[in-house]
């Protein structure tokens, strides 16, 4: 079941909520911004040294099975000789022509392998060769990312430690008041504030425009905000939209409001009321 908020708000209260999330919101994003792209080029950097590392790993298991295979081929070089040595001897002690010729075949063929194998021998050190070399400048190359790194890191930690306090006390901020939200609302607010580019997902109407996107709100919909009683979202950008007094209460503004009209209505009266006696005198 949904988590239900301490204390069920009215639309105004909600509105009101909403708008303190957004300006608690918007000092995070202030802090990112001064932040920069420090943390994704320290992530980058790390994805790429871990790629290298993985490949220098590769490469170093491929070296080591072509110094196995090379050695393979020494050996099979000297138990060649050794056949070789063996058949030669054998050469001495035949009995006739046919078994000379059939050793002699065999150490024909012996030969052979051990020119195969000499062969294979220069290929794999030139190989080798290759692979040491490459080894050697993906080490290189690794090293001097590291430093980068190492450098990016220090000055992500100098921005960091100067607003983790600040920042920390935001995220704080940011999340009780998102609690004291019915969560449908907070979801609504994390989605618009996911899609749009300045991170805003409570506008206020400015000079008769959504703060959000800068586009004109017809009078009536103006009037629907101002009074507060259900919540409306820009039909052109999609944010909520509130009042600019937004963060002082509607009976207040209305208080308020009353006494201008009253003083007002005084200073007209008192006029008519000047006007009225000068005319009186005048007849007099
Ligand atoms: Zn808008």
């Amino acid at each position: 079941m949904a988590k239900k908020a301490n204390k069920e708000l009215n639309v105004e209260e909600k509105l009101q909520a909403l708008y303190n999330l957004q300006l608690v919101d918007s000092e995070i994003d202030k802090i990112e911004i001064l932040r920069g792209e420090l943390p994704l080029e320290v992530q980058d950097l790390e994805d790429e040294i871990a790629g290298l590392e993985t490949r220098i790993t590769k490469q170093q298991t491929a070296l080591e099975e072509l110094v196995a295979d090379l050695k393979g081929k020494h050996i099979e070089i000297e138990e060649a000789q050794m056949l070789i040595t063996k058949y030669e001897e054998q050469q001495n002690n035949v009995r006739n022509n046919r078994e000379f010729d059939a050793l002699s075949k065999e150490i024909e063929f012996q030969k052979l392998e051990i020119e195969l194998c000499e062969k294979r021998i220069r290929e794999f050190s030139s190989e080798i060769k290759n692979k040491e070399e490459s080894i050697a400048t993906s080490t290189t190359f690794i090293e001097d990312r590291k430093k980068d790194l190492e450098l990016k890191k220090v000055e992500l930690n100098e921005i960091t430690s100067e607003t983790q306090k600040e920042e920390a006390n935001l995220a704080a901020k940011s999340e009780k008041i998102m609690q004291s939200i019915e969560e449908r609302l907070v979801t609504a607010y994390k989605r618009i504030r996911g899609n749009a580019r300045n991170g805003l997902a409570v506008a206020t109407v400015e000079r008769d425009s959504c703060r959000g996107c800068f586009n004109k709100i017809p009078p009536q919909r103006q009037l629907d905000i101002r009074m507060r009683n259900k919540i409306t979202v820009c039909e052109y950008c999609g944010r909520i939209l509130v009042d600019k007094d937004i963060e002082t209460p509607l009976v207040v503004l209305e208080k308020q409001l009353a006494e201008e009209m009253a003083k007002k209505e005084e200073a007209k009266l008192k006029k008519t009321k000047r006007k009225t006696t000068r005319a009186k005198k005048a007849t007099k």
